[in-house]
């Protein structure tokens, strides 16, 4: 039997955590408290749009039913690429060529944003990196489609590289068909990032409190109110929600996402890794697609084999088989790299049926935003969803905000 949609599918072995510990706490609340701007989730796209709130001076309260952090971004292998999971051309088949290039075009200008963000703020302890991304044809038939995708890229602007097999052969331990080398991607640890934009949200005089879970949302003459089940209450005059693939526990979402259990590893550190060139964000054409990246430790973290969500006590127990093959699937690709994994996890994984994020005011929900970050790209949708947000606050609509609107 499905689980309901609002019983606890946090992921089983959170790798961030696992390997950060918890970093912060902060209070639960327990008394009535007003602010300018409340945020429902203390997750990365919670915690990047408490900070820009914060920076255009608003009084911003967060709150969280969790530690900080601990929901979907402890999970997150956090590739940042500016390639949503659906290509640019079926983007402007459906949405027509301004709509489409401009969800691209966000996305690869997020990850410039966030690294100015993470820089000027002085969060290099999150180890934002810049990367190559390299996008794999899996079978022979995906080579016209991916020739038509990097021209469609080029066209708008965005650098993008087609690698014919010897190309591929240069690069890598192994064969390929056709790849798309893409300059501009990065890699990052989500959890700390989180963790050090809520504590310049907290030195800019913001408030956090965390383990209070937000159990109705009401709207009077005066605002919003927030009740808790610690029976604090919060009054609000907006409210951003950045409650993740559990938004629909309080709003009725539902039908906007899909919800899956995705599978991945981190690797005990990699001394050298031949053939894997510049250790790159490689990933590819099949759905549901294995991809991977290095990271500052010189793990490798591995991802994929995404099945239609059960429930997360099943999910957990095929921890160990995904593992295997995600494992034999590195081995396949890069046989000299003498690869061990160290921790492995499973994590709920929303996405929509365009592959882009919603972000925005959704239907009767007057005074609030909403910020669904879902899919493969769900740090940069939530870089998007800051500047979308912001910007709305300041009485604007922003030029990325029209293919990320719910009624696009
Ligand atoms: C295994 C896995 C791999 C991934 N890999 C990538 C990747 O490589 N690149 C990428 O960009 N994205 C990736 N993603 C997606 C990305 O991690 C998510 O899009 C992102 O973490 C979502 O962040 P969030 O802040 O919106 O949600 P969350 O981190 O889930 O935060 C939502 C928060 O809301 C809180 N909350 C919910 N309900 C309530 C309530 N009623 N009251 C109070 N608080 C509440 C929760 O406790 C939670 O902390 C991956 C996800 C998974 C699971």
């Amino acid at each position: 039997m499905d689980p309901s949609p609002c019983m606890d599918l946090s992921s089983g072995h959170a790798y961030w955590r696992e390997k950060n510990g918890i970093l912060a706490n902060y209070p639960p609340l327990d008394e009535d408290v007003a602010c300018d701007v409340a945020i429902l989730g203390a997750g990365i796209t919670g915690a990047l749009i408490a900070e820009a709130l914060s920076a255009d001076g608003h009084e911003v309260i967060v709150l969280d039913g969790r530690d900080v952090a601990t929901g979907s971004t402890s999970a997150s292998t956090a590739l940042l690429q500016y390639e949503v999971d659906t290509h640019l051309i079926d983007l402007i088949a459906q949405y027509g060529t301004d709509a489409a290039r401009t969800a691209y075009l966000a996305c690869h200008d997020a990850i410039d944003l966030l690294e100015e963000r993470v820089v000027s703020l002085g969060l290099e302890a999150c180890n934002f990196t810049r990367k190559d991304s390299v996008y794999l044809a899996s079978r022979p038939r995906d080579v016209p489609v991916l020739r038509k995708e990097a021209e469609a890229r080029r066209q708008a602007g965005i650098e993008v590289h087609e690698w014919s097999p010897s190309e591929i052969a240069d690069h890598f331990s192994f064969q390929g068909h056709l790849a798309l080398h893409s300059p501009q991607a990065a890699e990052v640890d989500a959890y700390r990032l989180a963790h050090g934009l809520l504590a310049e949200l907290v030195r800019r005089g913001g408030k956090i409190f965390d383990r209070t879970r937000v159990t109705a949302v009401e709207i009077d003459a005066a605002g919003l109110i927030l009740r808790t089940h610690r029976g604090g209450k919060v009054r609000a005059k907006r409210l951003v929600v950045a409650m993740g693939y559990e938004t629909e526990c309080l709003f009725d979402t539902a039908k906007l996402v899909t919800l899956h259990s995705s599978f991945a590893l981190a690797s005990e550190p990699l001394e050298e890794a031949p053939g894997w060139w510049r250790r790159c964000l490689l990933w590819e054409t099949a759905r549901p697609y294995f991809y991977l990246r290095g990271d500052a430790d010189g793990r490798a973290i591995i991802g994929g084999e995404d099945l239609p969500f059960r429930n997360p006590a099943a999910r957990d127990h095929l921890v160990p088989r995904k593992t295997k093959r995600l494992e034999k699937r590195f081995h396949d690709l890069f046989p000299q790299v003498r690869m061990e994994s160290a921790f492995s996890w499973a994590g709920t994984f929303g996405e929509t049926n365009d592959g882009l994020a919603y972000i925005g005011s959704y239907r009767k929900h007057s005074l609030c935003y909403f910020a669904l970050g879902f899919g493969g790209n769900g740090v940069i949708y939530s870089v998007v969803a800051a500047e979308i947000i912001r910007a709305a606050l300041r009485g604007k609509e922003h030029p990325w905000a029209v293919p990320f609107r719910f009624d696009r």
